[in-house]
């Protein structure tokens, strides 16, 4: 079977990650739980910045939140690897820019995560996913952003929406843990 990852926060604790750099750059003490409840991919309002402010601070901090050590979720890389031992063929399928593919790639690799040469894609725009995994006729696909998934709803694959605070309007079936998870 073929699988399909996205990797921000579908495979790797991205948000949680960036809001742990945004409370110490900013001097702030927001707690997780505020964190927790937030019903938006972005984490701006949390610290009450507004949406301008929040780009700014994201892409200002885009290095250090993408290439330091960010964790995955507990259980990904196991799910991950038992799935190429099992014989699947895994596809890595991330938005984040084009210019940092060959770094993020490295860093997954680094994080345990197995990757195959050209299994890896960057750079695409979220509506532009879709047109990756019907190429790839992706059996399996898992992602955490609504704007995403939305897109998804006639393919063939097998769609999985990874559990965050901002997607539990998002009806399809749900990956609460990768520890336990089973397709
Ligand atoms: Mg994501």
């Amino acid at each position: 079977m073929r699988f399909g990852f996205d990797i921000d926060d579908t495979l790797i604790n991205l948000r949680e990650h960036a809001f742990h750099i945004y409370n110490k750059k900013l001097n702030q003490n927001v707690s997780l739980e505020i964190f927790q409840q937030l019903k938006t991919v972005e984490i701006h309002e949390a610290f009450g910045l507004d949406k301008e402010q929040g780009n700014q601070m994201w892409n200002s901090l885009l290095e250090e939140i993408y290439f330091t050590d960010c964790p995955a979720f507990e259980g990904a890389t196991d799910f991950v690897n038992r799935l190429v031992q099992d014989g699947h063929e895994i596809f890595y399928i991330t938005s984040r820019p084009a210019n940092y593919c060959p770094k993020t790639r490295n860093w997954v690799v680094q994080k345990g995560f197995p990757v195959e040469d050209a299994h890896f894609y960057c750079g695409m725009q979220d509506h532009e996913k879709i047109n990756i995994i019907k190429e790839l006729k992706l059996d399996f696909y898992f992602d955490d952003k609504p704007a995403v998934l939305e897109t998804l709803s006639d393919v063939p694959t097998k769609v999985f929406v990874k559990d965050q605070s901002y997607n539990q309007h998002v009806n399809i079936p749900r990956v609460k843990s990768w520890v336990d998870f089973n397709f």
